[in-house]
């Protein structure tokens, strides 16, 4: 069974808040409403949200998708236990919050969408330098993408990834993050497509971890005060975490019918078992390489990155 049928499944059930979700409801009211002091608390929410419904839901799903990933990712999410838990978090969040949440957005907007903001949204989400000439060049390379390249355009856009580019590497690395944008190495239109794919939402990943917890969390890394052991944990996980997101992301194409799974049996994860000390020496050498060329702010710190992986081209 999928996760739709799953869903439909339980909802025909009586059902009964698990002990497991009980016991973190207060963790479930912290996720809802630090989404609404922090990302969704702000004007320009006006722009981003068609409605107060769309609004709500936006909040909602931000707020379970946190719950996932911080107390459920031992589940399977296509698993009705997943299915489960996830419809007790939808009721208990629109019982306690819906007309809260609601009253937000038509105190902030207004209610009812006016057309200005629908072209300012427009262009806002049309924001990703580089988006149309690497989707071409996915259609050209992988021609079955066609049926679903609208899928992957939405899904790089959402992630507010500004910039997408493809270049010749001289580091022994698939991608580059940073939170200007993206960078692939052009070998990995090489690739089968399921490893094409993965990827691509690794690194896609990434721009939603920096929309989500912001461009100072992404760095601290490489601050000076910043302990270089804390920092490599801190550092694999966000990288297991990207991992993760983009096998669940392969899933669904493989589920939607999109492709064919590979044939190993799991995709990767490439992280899991890279040795923290080399997170560690990857850091120590990042961190002098800012110090000795005396580069500061996020801009500048990228640019360093990029001119690091790249091959520059006349
Ligand atoms: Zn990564």
């Amino acid at each position: 069974m999928n996760l739709q049928e799953h869903i439909r499944r339980v909802l025909r059930e009586d059902r009964k808040l698990s002990n497991f979700l009980r016991r973190r409801l207060e963790n479930l009211d912290y996720e809802v409403e630090s989404g609404l002091n922090g990302p969704f608390g702000g004007s320009n929410i006006c722009i981003f949200f068609k409605n107060d419904i769309e609004f709500f839901e936006s909040v909602m799903e931000n707020a379970i998708d946190a719950m996932y990933y911080n107390y459920f990712s031992h589940i399977d999410d296509n698993s009705g236990e997943w299915a489960h838990e996830y419809l007790d978090m939808v009721d208990y969040i629109r019982k306690k919050y819906q007309d809260k949440i609601m009253k937000h957005y038509d105190d902030n907007c207004g209610s009812g969408s006016i057309p200005i903001k629908e072209s300012i949204r427009k262009v806002l989400k049309e924001e990703t330098q580089g988006i149309d000439s690497f989707l071409i060049k996915v259609m050209e390379t992988y021609p079955n993408t066609g049926r679903f390249i609208d899928d992957i355009e939405t899904f790089i856009k959402n992630s507010n990834c500004k910039k997408i580019e493809v270049a010749k590497f001289k580091y022994p690395a698939l991608g580059l993050a940073v939170h200007n944008g993206v960078l692939f190495n052009e070998v990995i239109f090489k690739q089968e497509l399921p490893d094409f794919l993965f990827i691509i939402f690794h690194e896609i990943a990434h721009q939603y971890q920096y929309k989500k917890y912001g461009d100072e969390k992404m760095y601290e890394f490489y601050l000076d005060e910043t302990d270089v052991k804390d920092a490599a944990i801190a550092m694999k996980e966000i990288e297991i975490i990207a991992d993760e997101f983009a096998n669940r992301k392969v899933r669904e194409f493989i589920k939607l019918g999109f492709i064919n799974g590979p044939n190993k049996k799991s995709l990767f994860s490439i992280y899991k078992d890279v040795p923290l000390y080399q997170f560690e020496r990857l850091i120590t050498q990042t961190k002098d390489t800012i110090k000795s060329k005396n580069v500061s702010g996020f801009d500048k710190i990228a640019e360093l990155f990029y001119n690091m992986v790249k091959v520059n081209t006349i």
